[in-house]
């Protein structure tokens, strides 16, 4: 539920594929340009998603801090490093939908593609891989237990059991 609260804002840019569809029309649809960073990525959007967690969770003070911090982790980090191709900064509207007076952007916003979110990208997908091997616990688990399985098996099987070789000393 974490790690869906995380992403949960970035649903706002599936007006990507009705764009991409239609931009060779004569009323192409501008679904990703009007609205990727206005619908998902603001303080409405967050009470919904910490809402659905207060929902669904048993847990659910818990749930709804993580899935708060989650889905504002999110938000840090497209203001920090989401800088498009063509230069847009693509700000963050926060208050919406009660207030359009925030649009939160930070001059020093590297790109998409620049270094930072490579080598943050690499340190956590390294973290993701270990704690899988060690706890048999991966992304894949939203998905699939036993795609979570397979991943823990293929790692354990290349690397070493960690919970055999703790038995064995
Ligand atoms: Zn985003």
């Amino acid at each position: 539920m974490v790690a869906i609260a995380g992403v949960a804002a970035d649903l706002d840019g599936l007006g990507a594929i009705a764009e991409v569809a239609t931009q060779n029309s004569e009323t192409p649809l501008l679904w990703f340009s009007e609205y990727h960073h206005v619908l998902g990525h603001n303080l409405g959007a967050a009470l919904v998603v910490m809402g659905l967690a207060l929902l669904i969770s048993r847990r659910k003070l818990l749930a709804v801090l993580l899935t708060g911090v989650s889905f504002h982790l999110h938000l840090l980090g497209d203001i920090l490093g989401g800088r498009g191709p063509d230069g847009y900064d693509w700000p963050i509207p926060y208050l919406l939908p009660f207030s359009d007076s925030w649009q939160l952007a930070w001059s020093g916003q590297w790109a998409l593609n620049a270094w930072p979110n490579f080598a943050i990208t690499g340190v956590l997908l390294t973290f993701a891989f270990y704690f899988a091997w060690k706890h048999a616990i991966s992304p894949l688990e939203i998905i699939s237990d036993s795609a979570n399985t397979v991943f823990v098996n293929t790692l354990r099987n290349r690397f070493g059991n960690p919970e055999r070789d703790l038995f064995a000393s």
